[in-house]
This record gives structure tokens, C-alpha cells and sequence, in this order.
């Protein structure tokens, strides 16, 4: 989303007008992702379906971003003749001044939407230009702090695609988040490919980064999302537990536990340094919550190995946790590994694995009913029963459990404490 929101402001800044409705755009941008089959399928379906208002809208040029226009876009041209631009992951600058070359921004009359991201509003200025264009008026704000990746997981394809990690500077990142803050947002989530590596490149830290975000910004609530194993310090751990403006959230995609199956994903720590971890982040922050992902299917992977890993899941009692069969995907290290598993098999492991969760997270969900919990309100409810739906720091946006509040009178963005009454799978109930 926030390189749809920053695609949007560049075209702002040269002169194009933003609208929320595709049917009336003269310019369509499909800002897309193509990470693994599904998204690429999903990617096609989205491109095809706005190429329709080519024929029923004011469409005249139609623009694919991103990832997938980043990996496929000389395969996909013919195969795709109704896109008109394709825009690599950095094309932007070469882009615009083409459109401005053909007279298609304000003063040639163009209006640009974002088929992906359906623009809700446009706010935000900052230093003689918009910064971003934010598509939800949200309480919770997304903030990118690197770009790319430099580690060499064999089954991923990000590095390939979004080129080696480099970080922003945090004076830069520092700005955005204030501007956000000014928005009224009350959450910031900092995103990266892995925020644990932030600053490495430029003689920062994740640890510094917090501490400058802490001192100047307002932010009641400050999330870090995708966390590299290798790479949570002590420094990290001791901030988050001696800040309670930083959610205890640690999200790290753990990925396998069989020392086979890392060695094979060419990742570290093994299966030792994985256990410490867990039980280094328990001891530090004791209210922490914890998600991960595990890939169940990689190539290699046994009963044996399905066996560490099924064991190593009932061990660790995960707050959250994501399971996906594995994915092979051409242009990988592991496209080629044999023997890999089959889906049927893949799939099979994957639900006995999301059964065993289950029980975990009722059990999880249900001790916390009579406790208290601060909720920030995300928004009304749509639903009838309740008045308002948020979240408590343990739970992320969009992939974790919701809290459906159901009375008291609070603003958006509120962050409350509230008595907890009730648990189902995954939501709380207050
Ligand atoms: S750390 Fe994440 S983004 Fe980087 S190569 Fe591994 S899976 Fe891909």
C-alpha cells in the first residue's frame, strides 16, 4: 500500500489530479506484487479486470507497477497488449516525464487513479510536495524504513526483485512519521523486507531508529513488523521491554526448524539458535506476543523434519502464527531441489499444523478473558451487535485478531483500557 500511496503523490506533485473512481481515470496505475504464484494470478485477474475501462470508462493509458511488472513485464507485454506502461520497481522519474511529455497531467487534463489501492482520501503535505497520498484516513499508518533485501533465502525471490537492502535515513523516515502523526494517525508500523537489519548499511540500528521515533514523535503506539531471527539484539529486546510505547510485538518469520530444511533455505540461526531466541524474547519481555510463518512443504522435508516441526510448534506456543505450503517459484535456488513434497502432502501437513494452533490460540484467547487490555478503536463496526472494532498491541492490523467493543463512546485512533468479557478464536470481545 505505501508504494501505491507514494506513486500517487509523485503524480500529485506534477500536476496530475487524484480521483477514487477508476471509470472516470485518465491514467490507471496497477501498482502490483508477485512474490509468489498466487499473488502473480492475482496480479493478472486485477490487470485484466481494469483494462475493461479502457471500453467503459476515460481510460487511456494504462500503467502496471511493482513487482510484478518488475519480474514479468517483458514475458507478460504480448501476452498483455492492454497495458501500456510497464514501470519497473524505480521507473517513476522516466514515466511521469513522458506523461508530461504528452500534455497528460493537469494542464493536459489528466486524472489518475490507483486501481489497487481505491483512494479514500488525499491529505498531507510536506516540504513543497506531498510525501505520500494516503489511501485509508487511518489511526494505524504504514512506514517504510529499507527497501530490497540482502539475505539469500533459496526459496524467495524479493532480493532478485527488489534489489539488496538499503536502509533510509532515519532524519527522513524521522519526518514522514511526523507528518504522519500530524495526519492523526496513532499507531506506526515500521515495514521492511527485515527491520531487524535496519541501519546496518549506514552505521545505524533498528535500536536507534526507535529511540529517535520515541523522542520525537507523539506515537502512543509503535509496531515493528518482520523481524529476521539473526538479527534481534539484546539492545532491541531491552528497549521494548523498558518502553511501553513500542508494542511488544515481535514478528519473525521463522520459516522451518529442521536444521536440514535451513540449512537447504540457506538460513540462520539452526534449530538451537531458534529455541534461545524464543526463549531469550520470553525472558526479556514477558507480555510479549509472538508470530511467526513456517513454509510446510520445502523440498527435503520428511516426516522426519515435519515431525521437528510439528513438535517444535507445540513447544513454542505461538501468539500468532501463519503457515503456507511451499511455493516453488523459477528463478529461486530451490525451484530445482528435489524431492519436493507433494502439494497433496504440503497441504495435508499445513492443516494438521493449523489444527494444533487453533487449540493453542483458543487457549491463548481464552485466558485472557476477566484480564485488561489497552484497544486501540480502528473503527465503527459495521456490525450491528457492536459499536466499534480494534485491536490490543499483541494484535497486528489486517493479520491478527480484532477486539469488538460493544460499549462506551470513543474517537477513532482512541487508545482505551477495557476489561476484556469474552474470547473466540482469535477475537476478543469487551
Ligand atoms: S529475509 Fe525475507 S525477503 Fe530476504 S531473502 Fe529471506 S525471505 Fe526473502
Amino acid at each position: 500500500m505505501i508504494d501505491g500511496e507514494r506513486i500517487l503523490a509523485l503524480f500529485v506533485n506534477a500536476g496530475f489530479s487524484v480521483t477514487d473512481d477508476p471509470s472516470v481515470a485518465d491514467i490507471i496505475v496497477v501498482n502490483t506484487c508477485a512474490f509468489i504464484k498466487e499473488a502473480t494470478q492475482e496480479a493478472v485477474d486485477t490487470i485484466l479486470e481494469t483494462a475493461e475501462f479502457k471500453k467503459t470508462g476515460r481510460c487511456e493509458t494504462l500503467i502496471v507497477s511493482g513487482c510484478f511488472s518488475q519480474r514479468y513485464g517483458d514475458k507478460a507485454k504480448p501476452e498483455l497488449p492492454e497495458v501500456d506502461i510497464w514501470a519497473g520497481v524505480n521507473d517513476w522519474e522516466a514515466v511521469l516525464s513522458k506523461l508530461i511529455d504528452d500534455g497528460r497531467n493537469r494542464r493536459g487534463g489528466g486524472d489518475i487513479s490507483d486501481a489497487t489501492d481505491n483512494i479514500k482520501s488525499v491529505s498531507g503535505n510536506k516540504q513543497g510536495g506531498f510525501r505520500r497520498i494516503l489511501s485509508e484516513p487511518l489511526s494505524t499508518q504504514y512506514i517504510k524504513i529499507a527497501e530490497g533485501c540482502s539475505h539469500g533465502c533459496t526459496f524467495c525471490v524479493i532480493p532478485s526483485i527488489r534489489g539488496r537492502f538499503k536502509s533510509r535515513g532515519i532524519n527522513d523516515i524521522l519526518q514522514e512519521a511526523e507528518w504522519l502523526y500530524g495526519q492523526g494517525a496513532r499507531e506506526l508500523i515500521l515495514v521492511a523486507q527485515d527491520t531487524s537489519f535496519y541501519g546496518r548499511d549506514i552505521g545505524a540500528s533498528l535500536t536507534a531508529l526507535l529511540e529517535a521515533l520515541l523522542r520525537g514523535t507523539g506515537f502512543p503506539w509503535i509496531r515493528m513488523m518482520y523481524l529476521h531471527p539473526n538479527f534481534v539484539s539484546d539492545d532491541l529486546l531491552n528497549l521494548v521491554a523498558a518502553e511501553s510505547r513500542i508494542c511488544p510485538y515481535f514478528d519473525i518469520p521463522l520459516q522451518h526448524i529442521s536444521d536440514v530444511i535451513l540449512t537447504a533455505m540457506n538460513r540462520t540461526p539452526l534449530s538451537a539458535g531458534i529455541y534461545a531466541l524464543t526463549e531469550r524474547i520470553r525472558k526479556t519481555v514477558p507480555n510479549a506476543t509472538l508470530r511467526s510463518s513456517f513454509i510446510v512443504g520445502f523440498p527435503g522435508e520428511t516426516e522426519k523434519e515435519f515431525g521437528e516441526l510439528r513438535k517444535f510448534i507445540q513447544f513454542a506456543s505461538f501468539d500468532k502464527l501463519g503457515l503456507f505450503p511451499y511455493s516453488p517459484e523459477e528463478g529461486t535456488g530451490a525451484y530445482a531441489m528435489r524431492p519436493r513434497p507433494s502439494t497433496r502432502t504440503a497441504q495435508r501437513r499445513c492443516a494438521e499444523l493449523m489444527s494444533i494452533q487453533q487449540e493453542i490460540s483458543r487457549g491463548l484467547a481464552e485466558a485472557k478473558v476477566g484480564t485488561d487490555a489497552d484497544v486501540i478503536i480502528d473503527r465503527i463496526s459495521d456490525d450491528p451487535d457492536f459499536n466499534y472494532e480494534g485491536r490490543t498491541a499483541g494484535d497486528a492490523p489486517e493479520v491478527d485478531g480484532r477486539v469488538f467493543v460493544s460499549s462506551g463512546s470513543f474517537e477513532v485512533g482512541q487508545i482505551a483500557r477495557m476489561r476484556i468479557i469474552g474470547a473466540g478464536d482469535y477475537d476478543l470481545f469487551v
